[in-house]
């Protein structure tokens, strides 16, 4: 295994406690990516191809255990826009292809019941969605229970495919050749380059989003979210920032931006802050806890790359969940074990690796 976010160490476990021997290298530590730095919302995905993935996360986290904790209820999410006439199409959309979100328009005067943190004017409509979760808790807990399993996690310790003859025979690190039956490359928005360092396969990028850490004094009830983000793979141009603000246990993450290049995230933070308080007046002057940045590992069309590469015997992806990897983790992990291990199990072709050859 090449990668211990959450996708890599949520694959770690269920191979180990198949009776797989397993070894996870991670170049830096478990967590270090998205999976440890991102909003900590477990949010429904808004695309048909993806919700039998999401439902099998949230039950995976149901029994996750060691240490993980998955709220009761729902906290839902707030979808918010300075265009209110923008919103009702979204709204109905979204009504139409999943009823189970149960879209609600909101009226100025619910709206400001419900949320009296939002400042006036806004439009919004509500998603029956949205479990918030510390950010790293639950690759930590996926970590701990891969390990209970019996599996060896390596920190510190980066490693790339060697493939001969057609076949991945084990991964080279710094202390030489490791070999494998498989070789699985879980490594986020870096796992184009390990799979073909030729650089002519490239499905998966980087777009990297800062996030900035407040403690309100009262803090919104729902996750806030900018009408905008799940169209996101089908943005042609236009970049800019999208307000969200995900709250748990007092603190909250304000976020974000969508970079292909890392971006220093203190010279970033003044314009989120700014941004969001447009959206929550109180947020200007709230003394900022943190600020950081992640790469959310994104696809060329929106979607996770999981299974088996063709072109090349025993190597397996999973990754490229770009905005969802908390929320459809251990769906994809479990999907992508049950191939490895043999089992009958079909992968969507609209998730399959496959869909972008090597050759192609
Ligand atoms: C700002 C932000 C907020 C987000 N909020 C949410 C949210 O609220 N809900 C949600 O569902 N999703 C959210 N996401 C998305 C989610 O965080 C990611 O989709 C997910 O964490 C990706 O997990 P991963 O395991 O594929 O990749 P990563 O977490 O990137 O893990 C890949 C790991 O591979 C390691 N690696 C790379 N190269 C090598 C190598 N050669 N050898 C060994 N190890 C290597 C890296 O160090 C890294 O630890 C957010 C993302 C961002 C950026």
């Amino acid at each position: 295994m090449v990668g211990g976010g959450i996708i890599g160490c949520a694959l770690a476990a269920f191979l180990a406690e198949d009776g797989m021997r397993v070894r996870l290298y991670e170049r830096d530590e478990i967590a270090a990516g998205a999976s440890g730095r991102n909003s900590g919302l477990l949010q429904h995905p808004m695309d048909e191809e993806l919700t039998a993935v999401f439902a099998a996360s949230e039950a995976l986290y149901g029994e996750l255990g060691h240490g993980f904790e998955l709220p009761a209820e729902p906290i839902g999410v707030l979808v918010v826009s300075e265009s209110e006439a923008a919103l009702e199409p979204a709204r109905a959309d979204l009504a139409a292809r999943f009823p189970e979100l149960r879209a609600e328009a909101l009226d100025p005067a619910t709206l400001h019941e419900a949320e009296p943190a939002l400042a006036e004017g806004l439009g919004a409509f509500l998603l029956d969605t949205g479990l918030p979760v510390p950010p790293a808790a639950a690759t930590q807990a996926f970590a701990a229970r891969a390990r209970a399993a019996g599996a060896e996690l390596l920190e510190g310790a980066a490693a790339s495919p060697v493939v001969k003859g057609g076949r991945a025979t084990g991964v080279r690190t710094s202390a030489g050749i490791d070999p494998a039956g498989a070789v699985v490359v879980a490594a986020g928005p870096w796992t184009s380059a390990l799979v073909d360092p030729t650089g002519a396969w490239r499905p998966i990028g980087a777009l990297w989003g800062v996030n900035v850490e407040l403690r309100l004094a009262e803090p919104p009830r729902h996750s806030l979210e900018e009408a905008g983000i799940k169209d996101l793979p089908h943005a042609t141009s236009g970049l800019d920032p999208l307000f969200s603000l995900v709250t748990r246990g007092g603190l909250s993450a304000l976020g974000s931006t969508f970079l292909p290049e890392q971006p220093e995230p203190t010279e970033v933070a003044p314009a989120l802050v700014e941004r969001g308080t447009r959206f929550v007046p109180a947020l200007a002057g709230t003394h900022v806890v943190s600020v950081r940045a992640c790469a959310r590992p994104m696809s060329t069309d929106g979607r996770p790359l999981l299974g088996p590469l063709p072109e090349v015997g025993g190597l397996f992806v999973a990754a490229g969940h770009g905005p969802w990897g908390i929320s459809l983790g251990p769906g994809s992990a479990r999907l992508v074990a049950d191939a490895i291990l043999g089992r009958t199990v079909v992968i969507p072709a609209e998730l399959a690796t496959a869909r972008f050859g090597l050759s192609g």
